[in-house]
């Protein structure tokens, strides 16, 4: 606790005072984030650190295993109003829903009998249940990590389905007003793979002045 302590005298006596300004525009404007972006509650996983953006920029929902119930199927609840808000008051252009490897939530989809004593996170992890049922039909031929990351990034997928179940997110993408990325951070090393329909794959993100690769001369970057 006096970690934590120390740090807020740290912020308000370094970011913060070299900041003045931004908050004082932050509160008086309010806020107008660009993107609503979706990730686990995972301690190791920080929005605003590996984007390198500032307050006001990134409005955020975390949960375990960076899930949206669906519409209609799903508990109700703070994901759906966020989500709500995000696009229907704040607008947002672009929803991102980021795993990240090492992701707890993955292990217990996986292997639900590990979390069996845990009613509340069995019952919320349920959203993804349809997944070891999915990898085990689609990626039986991947073991060990490989078959962990296919899991990661085929539950970052479920939720973007997921976010079509809100009609006013739907009719925005199909309106061209709003865009959805998949992410997946990868923790030991600080790269972020995006997934990329044409080729079904999660691509690393490369600086914008680097030049990509033919998609032919790109390996499957994550498993
Ligand atoms: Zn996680």
């Amino acid at each position: 606790m006096q970690k934590l302590e120390d740090g807020i005298h740290h912020f308000q006596a370094n970011y913060f005072a070299s900041n003045r300004e931004l908050f004082e525009q932050l509160a008086a404007a309010g806020q107008q984030p660009e993107t609503l972006f979706i990730t686990c509650c995972d301690s190791r996983v920080v929005p605003n650190l590996i984007t390198s953006t500032a307050p006001g920029e990134l409005f955020i929902i975390r949960n375990v295993g960076n899930i949206v119930p669906a519409f209609g199927r799903g508990p109700l609840g703070g994901v759906s109003a966020a989500i709500e808000y995000a696009v229907e008051v704040l607008q947002v252009g672009s929803i991102i829903v980021c795993g990240h490897t090492h992701c707890g939530a993955i292990d217990a989809i996986l292997h639900p009998e590990r979390v069996s004593h845990l009613p509340n996170v069995t019952r919320w992890l349920r959203e993804s249940e349809r997944i070891p049922q999915l990898i085990a039909d689609r990626y039986g031929f991947l073991e060990g990590e490989a078959q962990t990351t296919a899991a990661i990034e085929e539950n970052v997928l479920v939720q973007l389905e997921n976010l079509r179940t809100f009609d006013f997110v739907a009719r925005r993408l199909d309106e061209g007003k709003l865009k959805m990325n998949g992410w997946v951070f990868k923790i030991a090393t600080g790269e972020v793979f995006d997934y990329e329909p044409r080729s079904g794959q999660f691509l690393k993100l490369v600086p914008s002045d680097e030049t990509r690769p033919p998609l032919s001369e790109r390996a499957p970057a994550a498993r």
